[in-house]
């Protein structure tokens, strides 16, 4: 299990719809709202 970095929900990369890759890593959404709040501050949410 993935976790999603913005809302905290955990995610299964397998089934996963959304994800964005951010500094060579692959991070995964539970929704397209979550994947979007990343993308506009990916900083805020990459550790
Ligand atoms: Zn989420």
């Amino acid at each position: 299990m993935a976790r999603d970095p913005v809302c905290g929900m955990n995610v299964d990369e397998k089934t996963a719809q959304w994800k964005s890759e951010y500094k060579g890593k692959t991070f995964y959404f539970c929704a397209e709202r979550c994947k979007q709040v990343f993308d506009k501050k990916p900083d805020r949410f990459a550790k």
